[in-house]
């Protein structure tokens, strides 16, 4: 074979080395370290098989039984995800690893990110921060801490600092997820401004503006791995649009710079009163319906209704594995609702956010109902999240949104 042609040797992320340093160690078991080898991660408390040094929270040396290095991890006492590797090597100081990774994730982002002051700035183990997000809207950041070595005073001291030299806020606020504490066996906490005082901005994607308050409603804000998807939906919507579960109405907007009509339709009312604030921001007219948008479905298309352009964007449907089953069937009576809706020449743009429906799942899904609905379907694109939501193709846990869209004959 000519030497061009000889294999690159598999270089893993997690090397091993021979002396582990002083501190806390945690030995894994040979599955454990196996999986390591091909770039994963993560290792599950059945596969510890001592972390008897180890604190809640704390940064660990990897070893195997023999002794051999395999790198640094948070440990956490209590989640199943008892390890998260963050280095290859020995952690010395671990808040200063978190300021520099920190400053990596923003020049990334400046990298990437294109006419939008409103991104992901850390998407934890994207960023080799496992437990942290960051969400930058304007000049207010939103923190959501998630594990124990993250919660850790150092950890929150470095990165609030850390954060407000690079980027100068306004506010920091913390999200927090009463459920996740729980199971992290963290003491509660309340949501609420961290630093500065001010609550509520503008923030802008692909020009269009959104009103942001961290007081407001849901956990989330604004669903920032949509903000590439909604460019692309813009490009082929026309005529008559329907935008299904639109929430603060990001997709309803975007669609309005091309379609005729827009409607927008959501189950909750606070979603939709912001999704007007943001119609008036932005001088478009939306008509919006506050409805279950599966009854809303099946009433308009029995009603003989049509449009030219429909995006679905539902709220999970899986959120484990074992109601995959289940979740396909509410995805399928969706799509094939909306298909039957669709004149010829339409456009489809159909997501789902379960990280346990695969894409090829999804696009099986969307062909039945397909075939069901008496449709041609032609994939105009295959789309994930967007890129400040970077995935690891090691860690498959981090691809978990899928956005088709198609054209319909
Ligand atoms: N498309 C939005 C995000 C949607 S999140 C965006 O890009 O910003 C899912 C939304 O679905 C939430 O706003 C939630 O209120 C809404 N929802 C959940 N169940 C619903 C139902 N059965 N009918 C209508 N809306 C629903």
């Amino acid at each position: 074979m000519p030497p061009h042609h000889a294999r690159v040797a598999h270089r893993p992320i997690v090397r091993e080395s021979v002396a582990p340093p002083a501190g806390p160690k945690a030995v894994i078991s040979l599955r454990a370290v196996n999986r390591l080898k091909l770039g994963h991660v993560w290792v599950y408390r059945s596969d510890v098989l001592s972390s008897a040094s180890a604190a809640p929270g704390a940064v660990v040396a990897v070893t195997d039984e023999r002794g051999r290095l395999f790198g640094s991890a948070l440990y956490s006492s209590s989640s199943q995800i008892a390890l998260r590797m963050i280095s290859s090597g020995p952690v010395a100081d671990f808040p200063a690893l978190l300021r520099e990774r920190v400053r990596k994730a923003l020049a990334y982002r400046e990298k990437l990110v294109r006419d939008a002051d409103a991104y992901r700035l850390i998407f934890s183990e994207g960023d080799f921060l496992p437990g942290l997000i960051v969400d930058r809207y304007n000049d207010i950041l939103s923190l959501q801490i998630l594990t124990q070595a993250m919660d850790a005073e150092p950890a929150r001291d470095a990165l609030i600092d850390e954060l407000s030299k690079q980027l100068k806020p306004i506010s920091i606020a913390e999200r927090v997820d009463a459920h996740i504490r729980e199971l992290e066996q963290l003491p509660p906490r309340e949501s609420g401004l961290l630093i500065g005082e001010q609550a509520g901005t503008v923030f802008t994607m692909n020009g269009v503006r959104f009103h942001f308050d961290i007081r407001e409603g849901q956990k989330t804000g604004a669903f920032l791995d949509q903000r590439e998807n909604y460019a692309a939906a813009a490009q082929y919507a026309h005529g008559e649009a329907l935008d299904l579960f639109c929430y603060h109405g990001a997709f309803a907007l975007h669609l309005a710079k091309t379609c005729s009509q827009v409607t927008g339709v959501d189950s909750s009312r606070p979603a939709l009163e912001v999704a007007d604030r943001n119609a008036l921001l932005n001088q478009r007219e939306i008509e919006w319906i506050e409805a279950n948008a599966f009854d809303l479905l099946k009433d308009y298309s029995a009603a003989g209704r049509q449009y030219d352009t429909i995006v679905l964007d539902p709220p999970a449907f899986a959120k484990t594995r074992k109601n995959l089953e289940t979740a396909l069937r509410g995805y399928k009576e969706l799509n094939l609702r909306a298909l039957k809706m669709l004149r010829p020449g339409g456009t489809l743009v159909t997501c789902s956010c379960s990280y346990h429906v695969s894409e090829p799942d999804f696009v099986a899904m969307v062909a039945e109902a397909a075939r069901d609905a008496h449709k041609t379907l032609r994939l105009l694109e295959r789309r994930t999240q967007a890129k400040d939501h970077p995935i690891l193709p090691c860690v498959p846990e981090t691809a978990y949104l899928k956005c088709l869209i198609f054209d319909i004959t």
